[in-house]
């Protein structure tokens, strides 16, 4: 049976060409947006985190009403599919629409998200966003998305696909450059004429996956998905079944059921097929679970969640950070901020280690953790966290095997010669070269992942601060053998009260010390060598032949063994020099500075 009335779409879009923008149009229109104020109230993109580093991490939901049909909007996690959400969204949904900025074209980042699309046979709308900007070459731009399509091996089908243009900001959408602009109308039409109805069979038993959970405070999981046959009442019986272990299954009640209105979530009593919906009240709610009827269980089935490729340990500083107020944290709040994460990140892995202070954490690649990173230090965290480090599997043979993962990289020509070297030193394979817009240069390599630890701050070093850098897990393959780095000069080493430092010195990934088992480095020994706080970060560094003693504060450990500067020589008897990473050009100058 299909289920007319309602609509599913995902949206899939490089940030910035103007997803919240079209969305809150969409909304207005169908008068859910009065208040201008609300409209600003960007919720698509609430993570900050997103926004800078040009990747969208999340997935939320907005459903807007068109001609009484329902149209639920899901918006698609960038590039960065760090545990298969990209795959467990667009399962939800018929169609997408392909939102591509009308100057910039199609961007590589949502390559691999259309490309699932196209992989699950779903439809596509394209969408050529921003037409009212002066530099807009709309024409070309279609070129250029037919192209990727083809490049990605899309169906004749979804290759004549609908193509519309819009200018989100101006509030129109128009089916025909030369059409007169009026509102989103021709957005709402395609989308009820173009993407399929959702079917599924009513007879059949309740079948919900779930897709996503949601975390909240005050209700805790809450786990949202969609009805692929029958329907789902709240206070009802029903079968929890679980994803890892089929066998476990538990009856439970659904508490209180949404479905989505405008940015919001209403309360329902039941929902049928293709409704998306939010249930809360089952405490042990997990992605991947299906909600079944108990007379007929059976799960659906679903893409296994991806394994971490990558760890790191975080520690809690146990004294507060030189020239930082004290904020102290203790190893339960560390642990208990880590634990709740897990709550809504699947493919995350924390385990206890054998000091209490120190948790390992497992992600999808360095990306992923140090989004988490970010996140927990701008909530007021203070951690260290160690280099981070692959984590290998073996085949059958008995073979080595390391994740790879895919690099896309945009930098303007000049510097495409020294990434193509940095990348390849790191057993980077270019797969692509071609012309992006703006005189850049896009190169797409296949590497290691090992081979990407470190290398952002490198990167953007290398690049002034002009290149952009994506990456996204590809598969595990056998090993690559040996990186070698050049070694030469990347050595600054201090002494202090508590411990010898050595690394490099950046100024990406601020405040991020690494540091030897059971010991610590103080910034302040750091920052007292090279004078400017700014400029100084201890990127790669490993202590050895530490003191016994402890100092609670750098000025303590700074008076009981003024820093110095060791020679090369002297340095190297303290490094273990595996640990190295290469020379950036900023560390060496800094060096210079110092040794000078
Ligand atoms: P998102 O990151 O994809 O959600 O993009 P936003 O909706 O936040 O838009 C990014 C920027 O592009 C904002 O400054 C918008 O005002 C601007 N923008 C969005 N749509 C249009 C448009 O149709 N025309 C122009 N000129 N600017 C737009």
């Amino acid at each position: 049976t299909k289920r007319n009335d309602v609509r599913n779409v995902a949206i899939i879009a490089h940030v910035d060409h103007g997803k919240t923008t079209l969305v809150d149009g969409l909304l207005r229109q169908s008068g859910i947006f009065r208040a201008n104020q609300e409209v600003q109230d960007r919720v698509m993109d609430s993570n900050a985190i997103e926004r800078e580093r040009g990747i969208t991490i999340l997935s939320k939901n907005t459903a807007v009403n068109y001609k009484g049909t329902k149209i639920n909007i899901i918006d698609t996690p960038g590039h960065a599919d760090f545990g298969g959400e990209v795959e467990r969204v667009l399962k939800m949904v018929n169609g997408v629409i392909l939102l591509v900025d009308a100057f910039e074209g199609p961007m590589p980042q949502t390559k691999f998200v259309l490309q699932k699309a196209l992989d699950l046979d779903l439809k596509v709308i394209v969408c050529i966003n921003k037409i009212d900007r002066p530099e807009a070459r709309p024409a070309e731009v279609i070129d250029e998305v037919l192209e990727l399509l083809m490049d990605l091996n899309a169906s004749d089908e979804q290759l004549d696909c609908p193509f519309l243009y819009a200018s989100a900001k101006g509030g129109f959408a128009l089916d025909n450059l030369e059409d007169e602009p009026k509102d989103m109308t021709p957005i709402f039409e395609t989308i009820l004429n173009y993407i399929p109805a959702p079917e599924g069979d009513p007879d059949k038993g309740t079948q919900v996956l779930i897709s996503t959970i949601d975390y909240n405070e005050y209700v805790g999981r809450i786990g949202v998905g969609k009805v692929d046959n029958g329907k789902i009442k709240i206070n009802e019986d029903i079968l929890l079944l679980n994803h890892h272990d089929p066998q476990k299954q538990e009856r439970v009640k659904v508490s209180k059921l949404y479905e989505f209105e405008g940015l919001n979530k209403a309360e329902v009593q039941e929902a049928g097929i293709g409704s998306i919906v939010a249930i809360s009240g089952i405490p042990d709610i997990r992605i991947g679970d299906t909600l079944c009827d108990p007379s007929n269980p059976e799960a659906i089935p679903f893409q296994k969640i991806s394994e971490p490729t990558i760890s790191m340990n975080f520690m809690v500083n146990d004294s507060p950070m030189a020239g930082q107020e004290g904020k102290y944290i203790t190893s339960r709040h560390l642990r208990d901020r880590l634990y709740r994460e897990l709550n809504t990140d699947v493919s995350l892995r924390v385990e206890d280690t054998k000091t209490p202070e120190c948790l390992k954490v497992s992600g999808r690649g360095e990306l992923h953790l140090s989004v988490l990173i970010e996140n927990m230090r701008r909530e007021g965290y203070e951690f260290a966290v160690s280099k981070a480090e692959v984590l290998y599997k073996a085949d059958e043979r008995g073979r080595k095997l390391e994740p790879m993962e895919i690099a896309y990289v945009d930098v303007p020509e000049e510097f495409s010669g020294t990434v193509i070297q940095r990348l390849s030193e790191r057993k980077g394979e270019l797969q692509g070269m071609s012309q992006a817009s703006g005189g850049n240069t896009r190169l797409e390599f296949e590497i290691p992942s090992r081979g990407l630890i470190g290398f952002r701050g490198d990167f953007m070093t290398m690049t002034k601060g002009q290149g952009i850098l994506n990456t996204t897990f590809d598969d595990y393959a056998p090993y690559k053998g040996d990186i070698k780095y050049r070694k030469q000069g990347s050595l600054i080493a201090f002494e202090g009260g508590t411990s010898v430092a050595y690394g490099l010195f950046s100024a990406q990934d601020r405040g991020t010390l690494f540091i030897g088992p059971g010991e610590k480095v103080y910034a302040g020994m750091v920052i007292g060598q090279c004078g400017k706080a700014e400029d100084v970060e201890l990127n790669v560094c490993k202590t050895k032949h530490l003191t016994n003693t402890r100092s609670s504060s750098a000025d303590e450990a700074l008076k009981l063994t003024p820093p110095r500067v060791l020679s090369l020589e002297q340095a190297l008897e303290f490094i273990d020099t595996d640990e190295l990473l290469e020379v950036t050009p900023k560390s060496l100058r800094i060096r210079k500075r110092i040794l000078d």
